[in-house]
């Protein structure tokens, strides 16, 4: 059983010009895995993310996570299969301005009703470096702390599958090394599967599986030597 399988997925937009977003998109990934998602822009890695997490419905083929298939059509169902199932990391880090450090690691999972360890949540804050950030707001942290605090949160309630959309796309390279170093950790030492979308190869360089998108297809696909794994 794999923590994320699509089978012949397909999405396509638009009533008159019918763009071919995914097309045809088969994919298995077993937990405790680090793929990479390239592609120029416009190939689709969004589309792949969004209709493999149910954020968006494919128009045709199968979806399942930690082997369920569930139902994209009911929002709600969706939004409740996914709860402490999935994680998501963004570009944009999507944090609450109002909130601290710690209430924006514990106040998403408390509102959907997913019981944190106080005690997890303080080690997660202490793995990714934050641990004397706890009563700071976004706004006093750099770029690169708030991304860790977007990781936390993402994190804290152990999904099995994470999705992570440019996490360093707005980082410089010290802070996105540092964020890529936890995504690693988080697939070695807890055994999570992160699927991360990109246009940097050096972050591609830290998962262990790189697919190359093209019109919607992955056309290609690297896998790290066993020897060197993931840096
Ligand atoms: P990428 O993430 O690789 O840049 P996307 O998944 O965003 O690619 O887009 C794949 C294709 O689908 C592109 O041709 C894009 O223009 C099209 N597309 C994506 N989202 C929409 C949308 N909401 N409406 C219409 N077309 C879209
Ligand atoms: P509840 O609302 O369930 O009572 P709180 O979040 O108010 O939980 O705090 C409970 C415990 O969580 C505290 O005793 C402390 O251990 C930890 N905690 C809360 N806020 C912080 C913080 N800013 N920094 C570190 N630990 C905190």
């Amino acid at each position: 059983e794999d923590a994320l399988r699509l089978e012949k997925v397909s999405k396509t937009y638009g009533d008159k010009v019918r763009v071919a977003a995914l097309d045809d998109v088969s994919l298995a990934l077993p937990y405790g895995t680090f793929t990479a998602v390239m592609g120029p822009s416009g190939s689709g890695k969004s589309t792949l993310l969004n209709t493999a997490s149910g954020l968006e419905r494919a128009d045709s083929g199968r979806i399942l996570i930690g082997g369920q298939e569930f139902d994209t059509s009911d929002e709600t169902a969706a939004t409740r299969f996914r709860r402490g199932r999935v994680g998501f990391v963004f570009q944009a880090f999507n944090l609450l301005p109002t909130l601290t450090v710690w209430q924006n690691v514990l106040l998403p999972a408390r509102i959907a009703g997913i019981t944190v360890d106080k005690r997890r949540a303080r080690q997660v804050l202490d793995r990714v470096g934050l641990s004397d950030r706890l009563n700071h707001r976004p706004a006093e942290l750099s770029g690169g702390q708030q991304q860790r605090v977007a990781i936390a949160r993402a994190i804290v309630t152990r999904p099995a599958l994470l999705f992570a959309d440019e996490p360093t796309g707005a980082l410089d390279s010290a802070r996105a090394a540092e964020v890529l170093v936890l995504l690693g950790e988080a697939v070695r030492e807890y055994g999570q599967t992160v699927v991360m979308v990109t246009h940097d190869p050096v972050a591609a360089a830290y998962a262990d599986r790189v697919l190359f998108l093209a019109d919607g297809r992955i056309v290609d696909e690297m896998r790290a030597p066993e020897a060197t794994g993931v840096a």
